[in-house]
């Protein structure tokens, strides 16, 4: 596609407020080149519907029948997409006290996520709570460093995945942030966090070398970046070689393109989070020469607002949900 092309397409999608850019660091784009687009979200916190117009912030912003329609849209465009989510889809409005996530996974499910991976909150209802709901999610969850022990949960979470979009080989492989001052001890009994750099290393060295992935994704929950000496998604990017990109949540971060990480070795690592709450769909178009090598890498976010198509793709489920007495002070 070409930016001409893109441009329309993006107008189309009514995303004129778009925040993008362009990393190429080839010149010489031939069109031979394979695209592989990635779609993220983070922290969409039970938002089912949008902010109401009288929100104090993001009014009239979100909702997951506009965001479906607009996955389905650049879907289209580029079936050799991804759909990824870096966890935190439990807690934030009564749609959760109600339905304790299972609608959330639910709806996912319709949007044909790829991969999620676990936040902090995915343990507000205990363990338990999220093995009551976790078979609506028809999306496998990815995390590395949390060590699931004999629980349930553990037998739905997968340690990395692997994908091959467009002839490209992808390894997946999560992050979640420290329970320490965050998450209760009776909340997550019988899953242990584990250092996120050690884990991020040893399983990029295993998916680029046993598995030979030509990219590999990190979707974290451990935070953009902190003030004092935590671990984040920018330390994980210099300190740990391999990750061609690492898709974040947990601070909320909005970002209006992604921070590119060059190590002396030549390598990169692009850094992506769209804030919370749906009100911005993520886009990268990553681009790979003959040999597989990623030689650019295109930025595209979308606001998921009032103006964005909405095709009325869940009437059905929210009039379902309605009829169900719903979450009306949602
Ligand atoms: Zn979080």
């Amino acid at each position: 596609m070409n930016r001409k092309t893109f441009l329309k397409n993006s107008a189309i999608l009514g995303a004129g407020l778009g925040l993008g850019g362009v990393f190429p660091y080839n010149k010489v784009l031939g069109a031979a080149q394979t695209r592989v687009t990635i779609l993220h979200t983070n922290d969409t916190h039970a938002r089912i519907e949008p902010f109401s117009d009288s929100a104090p912030r993001y009014a009239g912003m979100g909702g997951v029948a506009r965001r479906a329609t607009l996955i389905r849209q650049l879907r289209a465009e580029n079936p050799d997409s991804l759909l990824l989510d870096a966890g935190d889809v439990f807690q934030g409005t009564p749609y959760f006290n109600k339905y304790n996530g299972a609608l959330d996974f639910e709806v996912m499910s319709k949007m044909g996520y790829d991969a999620v991976t676990i936040g902090n909150h995915e343990f507000d209802n205990e363990v338990r709570g999220f093995e009551e709901v976790m078979d609506k999610a028809r999306f496998p969850f990815v995390s590395t460093n949390y060590d699931f022990g004999t629980t349930r949960m553990g037998r739905r979470v997968h340690k990395f995945l692997i994908r091959q979009v467009a002839g490209v080989k992808i390894g997946i492989f999560g992050l979640g942030v420290d329970f320490e001052n965050l998450v209760l001890p009776h909340l997550h009994r019988g899953v242990t966090y584990l250092d996120p750099v050690e884990v991020a290393a040893d399983t990029t060295a295993h998916l680029k070398g046993y598995h030979q992935c030509d990219m590999v994704i990190c979707l974290s929950h451990i935070g953009y970046r902190y003030n004092d000496n935590r671990v984040s998604d920018r330390v994980v990017a210099q300190q740990v070689d391999g990750i061609d990109l690492v898709i974040g949540g947990h601070t909320h971060t909005f970002m209006p393109e992604p921070e590119l990480f060059e190590k002396p070795d030549g390598s990169r690592t692009w850094v992506s989070q769209v804030g919370f709450a749906g009100i911005v769909l993520g886009r990268l178009d990553f681009y790979f020469d003959r040999g597989r090598q990623i030689a650019s890498v295109r930025n595209h976010n979308y606001p998921v607002t009032d103006g964005s198509p909405d095709s009325g793709t869940y009437a059905e489920l929210i009039s379902r949900i309605s009829a169900d007495g719903g979450a009306a002070s949602a």
